[in-house]
């Protein structure tokens, strides 16, 4: 007999899904290769879109605690200091989580993984996907730990196997794009002075050049190019003139250090009949924005209700199919956005001088001076811009909230709190038509009515709409009839397995 789900790596992705799964009470098990968590800090920033997902599993201030909050942006060009953008709290009245956190990606797997055993599950460590085999109405694997075999069926396989994908092999998706010709070191050091608590980008003709916050009160992490010439077993020694020169840091110890090529691709399926990729298995960008480790987390998030209620017989399997095409649009719009700036800045001609002399340093500062364009800069980074308009699960709008939308946040009226039950809701702001209300019950959907508000109004809500919302916080219907309720139900058979629950917070 087949186990419901196979959860192939325990990188941030394969941890976040196993965690959003156990909370939705569904079996399965979590294998990686490696013999515990990570060592190494590579990821750093955390957005604020995953702070949001991190919310709801109770888990965003344990991480906020560890991390820090990024304050601002120096600029530097050819050694000196150009101008600063200011990111304290740029998402003022958008987020609950209004900046950008650095926290080392092994201290925030060791958080994970804490946070699963303490729900009871275990990672499987020293444990390799080997063999992988479609087989009708399961996938069959081979397991390997150590010197021992272990052959097993499961109805699902999540592929969070980063970007040496076994599951993307054995489902033969080709992952097109490039890998860019500079190697990039990473370092975390300890600088000689204070540590700086703000975002350094250096930039040269043909340099490149970040210093970040990394561990709390310890170290500071260094990513720039590798001198061309110096590319084969490169050492910190290699770079260091370069680095202290461009980023106005004198560095006293070296933690750690490694390099890695930068690839931008994005496999052509993210989905092949009972197998799923998710993260680096399926997407690879250039780290400008810190995106990549967030994206592949928003993956997680938007598979694991998905499985959760085809496993457990509360919705058809093709609410699956909705999960490549919400998740790869956006993986190949990121790609493509990271891939041009990262093209811009590291131009060597006139275009990229241009940018890093003239742009960067006066156009950013001044724009970033007004809230509009400190929100416009925030929603871009902090993925809260990402939307699902196209699925089939989105329909409707109202106000400037459409189907497909991550629910706005309404500074005071603690919306996101319900989200915290990872179900299907009815939320509004002012009065909901009782006949919906009394649909929405009979469907055995929660009701949260908000009181009307001038901050509900700037998030774009219409007074008395009403927003289907789903699991993972994104709107699915926006200001449906009760008919129209109904049938959405019904089509996607949401109404088993909760219970009437109607509310009216601080009306
Ligand atoms: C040196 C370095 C620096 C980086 N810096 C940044 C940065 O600054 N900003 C940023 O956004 N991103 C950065 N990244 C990328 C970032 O680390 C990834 O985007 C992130 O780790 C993706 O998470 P994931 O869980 O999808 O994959 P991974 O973290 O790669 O996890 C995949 C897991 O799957 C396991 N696995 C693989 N194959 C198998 C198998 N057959 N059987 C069992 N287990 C298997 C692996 O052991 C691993 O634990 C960096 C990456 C590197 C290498």
């Amino acid at each position: 007999m087949s186990q419901a789900i196979l959860i192939v790596g325990a990188g941030p992705t394969g941890l976040v899904l196993a965690l959003r799964l156990r909370r939705h009470g569904v079996s399965f098990r979590i294998i990686d290769q490696h013999d515990g968590p990570g060592r190494a800090s590579r990821a750093l920033v955390i957005h604020a879109r995953t702070l949001e997902f991190y919310d709801q599993l109770g888990l965003s201030e344990r991480l906020i605690e560890g991390g820090t909050k990024v304050e601002a942006v120096r600029l530097r060009e050819a050694g000196a200091e150009v101008g600063t953008i200011r990111l304290r709290d740029m998402g003022l009245g958008l987020s609950p989580f209004p900046f950008a956190l650095c926290l080392p990606q092994d201290e925030h797997e060791e958080i994970l993984v804490d946070a699963l055993a303490a729900e009871g599950v275990n990672v499987e460590w020293g444990t390799r996907l080997d063999g992988i085999e479609p087989a009708g109405d399961a996938v069959r694997v081979s397991l390997v730990r150590g010197d021992r075999e272990e052959r097993a069926a499961f109805a699902y396989v999540a592929g969070c196997d980063g970007a040496h994908s076994r599951v993307r092999a054995a489902i033969g998706a080709h992952f097109g794009g490039g890998t860019y010709d500079r190697l990039y070191y990473v370092a975390d050091v300890k600088p000689r002075r204070a540590l700086d608590p703000d975002l350094v980008v250096a930039l040269d003709r043909g340099d490149f050049a970040l210093r970040l916050p990394s561990r709390r009160g310890e170290n500071e992490r260094l990513i720039g190019y590798v001198p061309s010439d110096r590319e084969t077993d490169p050492r910190f020694e290699d770079v260091r003139a370069d680095a202290e020169r461009l980023l106005g840091v004198a560095v006293a110890e070296v933690n750690w250090f490694s390099t890695y090529q930068v690839h931008h691709r994005v496999a052509a399926r993210f989905r092949d009949g009972r197998c799923f990729l998710l993260g680096d298995a399926g997407h690879l960008h250039s780290p400008v924005g810190g995106q990549g480790m967030n994206t592949g987390i928003g993956d997680a998030v938007n598979l694991a209700w998905k499985l959760a209620a085809v496993v457990s017989g509360q919705a058809p399997p093709d609410l699956l199919d909705s999960y490549e095409p919400e998740r790869i649009t956006f993986a190949r719009s990121l790609v493509a956005t990271t891939d041009r700036a990262f093209q811009v800045i590291s131009d060597q001609g006139l275009r990229g001088r241009v940018f890093r002399t003239l742009i960067m340093p006066r156009l950013l500062p001044a724009v970033t001076h007004f809230d509009a364009g400190r929100h416009a800069m925030f929603r871009l980074l902090s993925q809260i811009r990402v939307a699902y308009p196209d699925s089939p699960l989105s329909a409707g709008r109202a106000g400037a909230v459409a189907g497909g939308d991550r629910l706005p946040w309404v500074d005071g009226a603690d919306n996101f709190a319900p989200l915290a039950r990872l179900e299907w809701q009815l939320h509004g702001f002012g009065n909901i038509d009782a006949p919906l209300v009394e649909a929405a019950d009979g469907l055995g959907l929660p009701v949260r009515q908000f009181a009307w508000s001038s901050e509900a109004e700037k998030a774009g809500y219409r007074r008395d709409a009403a927003y289907l919302i789903r699991p993972d916080g994104y709107v699915a219907l926006a200001a449906p009839n009760p008919s129209e309720l109904r049938a959405f139900t019904a089509r996607w058979q949401l109404q088993s397995g909760q219970r009437r629950d109607t509310r009216r917070e601080g009306a």
